[in-house]
């Protein structure tokens, strides 16, 4: 009796399955690879405008990648994505403004940013904001175009030739070069590579920067992760939205990570992804939203057949590289003191005396920084090779390392005890090997960039079957969530012209 039940069950789920899929065969099966920005922009487009029989294969158990809302002490962190750069052409500030009070312009914004020497001593707010605006010139300087070397070759030698004019013969050679370390490192963290020595000073794709404030913060428990419900029709509460709503819990299925994706698939045409599992999917257009990270580790495995030449360029040619984040929390508020960005300055001797020391990692911190809604959080960049090596030292190291920047650095402020410490782990993560994309030598020599990466692939009928999203992809708003949801769009359009 009970096996007769069991298989009448079994019948009727049976059933449900195939007229979802009878339904499913009068729309095209789209699978996307991935539930980060790109991925989650691209179903909801899909699904909002008639393309309903999407599945989202993610290899976590968790939406929204390298958006990794996190809670921490009294509130939330960022570990990932943390702020939305710009208003007018980010597609993010769009998208948010409608819900009222969801974004608001960052502490990190008010002019409340120091640079202080190790001394522990602060350089003067003009002379520190003369500093900055001439290195932010010399690096959006439309000559990077025309020079033929590296960016570290080019920003030097503007740097010293710049300290020679009159208006800057007040800056001692010992401030000019501890500026010159401290900036390097900053940028390092800004657009994620080791040096800047390994970056062309002109760029094929150039970055352009959404107009208005560029460090907008969220308010609310769910931070950044707000905008997957803002893109997919589900945030609450009542807006001007008309986005339908998207049912992501049913579209995603988690726990697959896809190890290959035949995009000549089967006699039929369709492409067939398999995931580490054994599972197997039949599609007729996937697109592929993974990390470029992802795609450098396994690229060569990853499609059969191989990718053409042009995508496989792209995914060696360009750069990803890392940066790391780590939170402070303390038993009692940030001292009032300590101004909201503050950029550490080493003199040389300093310096050379911590990297003969257990805390050597620490030089990847360029910048202490306050964090929006939890006063007694600190937060720190750690960039480069050194920002990765921190990865996987223990805690106690860490929080030691840290103490000793603060007692070198802040010398009068007197902060709590350190209650927890949280870092990110972004090049260790199989699921991203790396922070985000920017652009190398190498990348210019094999004149690659984010549009060829972002090459659909077509089959025999010249329709494109195997699509590319994700931040890499987009040439003008690369390693941003912006550039993410709009590559996420842009291969969701595609396809809907091709089903138009
Ligand atoms: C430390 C840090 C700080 C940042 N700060 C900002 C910021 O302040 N503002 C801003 O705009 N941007 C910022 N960014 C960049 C931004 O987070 C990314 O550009 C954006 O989130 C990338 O989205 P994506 O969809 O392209 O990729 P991802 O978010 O990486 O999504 C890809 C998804 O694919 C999944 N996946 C990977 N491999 C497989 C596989 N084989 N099978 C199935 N699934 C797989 C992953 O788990 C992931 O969910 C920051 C990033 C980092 C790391």
């Amino acid at each position: 009796m009970k096996l007769y039940l069991v298989l009448i069950g079994l019948i009727c789920y049976l059933s449900v399955l195939s007229v979802s899929s009878v339904d499913g065969a009068e729309s095209p099966r789209i699978i996307i690879v991935g539930a980060g920005a790109a991925g989650i922009a691209a179903a909801s487009r899909l699904y909002q405008r008639g393309l309903k029989n999407i599945t989202i294969l993610e290899a976590s158990h968790r939406m929204g990648g390298r958006i990794r809302t996190t809670p921490f002490g009294s509130g939330i962190v960022e570990i990932g994505a943390q702020w939305c750069h710009g208003e007018q052409g980010n597609v993010v500030y769009q998208l948010a403004k409608v819900y009222p009070g969801l974004l608001k312009s960052s502490i990190i914004a008010d002019k409340d940013a120091a640079l202080i020497r190790s001394s522990g001593i602060k350089v003067p707010d003009a002379v520190a904001e003369r500093l900055q605006t001439m290195a932010e010139d010399i690096v959006n300087s439309d000559e990077r175009d025309a020079f033929a070397g590296s960016l570290g070759e080019f920003f030097t030698q503007k740097y010293w030739l710049k300290l020679k004019e009159p208006a800057f013969s007040d800056i001692s050679k010992e401030l000019a070069e501890q500026f010159l370390v401290y900036y390097h490192n900053y940028e390092r963290g800004y657009t994620a590579y080791d040096t800047w020595y390994d970056v062309a000073a002109s760029e094929t794709d150039s970055y352009v920067e959404p107009a208005g404030n560029q460090d907008i913060a969220w308010n609310g428990k769910k931070g950044f992760s707000s905008i997957f419900d803002i893109v997919s029709g589900n945030f609450p509460g009542t807006t001007n939205s008309t986005l339908t709503p998207v049912p992501l819990g049913n579209l995603i299925t988690y726990g697959k990570f896809v190890s290959n994706i035949q995009w000549k698939g089967s006699a039929e045409g369709d492409v067939i992804v398999s995931a580490q599992d054994g599972s197997q999917y039949e599609a007729d257009n996937v697109i592929v939203t993974v990390s470029l990270g992802v795609l450098k580790e396994n690229y060569k495995t990853m499609f059969t057949p191989a990718l053409p030449t042009v995508n496989q360029q792209a995914i060696t040619g360009l750069y990803f590289g890392t940066v790391n984040k780590i939170f402070v929390r303390f038993d009692a508020p940030i001292p009032e003191d300590m101004p909201n960005t503050v950029h550490l300055l080493w003199y040389k001797s300093d310096l050379d005396t911590l990297r003969s020391t257990p805390h050597a990692w620490a030089e990847a911190i360029s910048t202490f920084f306050r964090i929006d809604n939890q006063p007694n959080v600190l937060m720190a960049w750690m960039n480069g090779a050194e920002g990765r090596g921190a990865e996987n030292l223990p805690e106690a190291q860490l929080k030691e390392g840290i103490l000793h920047l603060l007692k070198i650095f802040t010398k009068d402020l007197v902060f709590g005890n350190i209650q927890e410490v949280l870092r990110s782990q972004w090049s260790s993560e199989r699921l991203f090997r790396g922070s985000y994309s920017s652009r190398s030598i190498t990348t210019e020599e094999l004149n690659t960039g984010a549009k060829y990466l972002g090459e659909p692939v077509k089959n025999a009928a010249n329709e494109p079957v195997l699509l590319f999203a994700g931040e890499a992809t987009n040439p003008i708003h690369y390693s941003t969530v912006h550039g993410a949801l709009d590559s996420g769009f842009r291969e969701a359009d595609r396809l809907l012209s091709l089903y138009s």
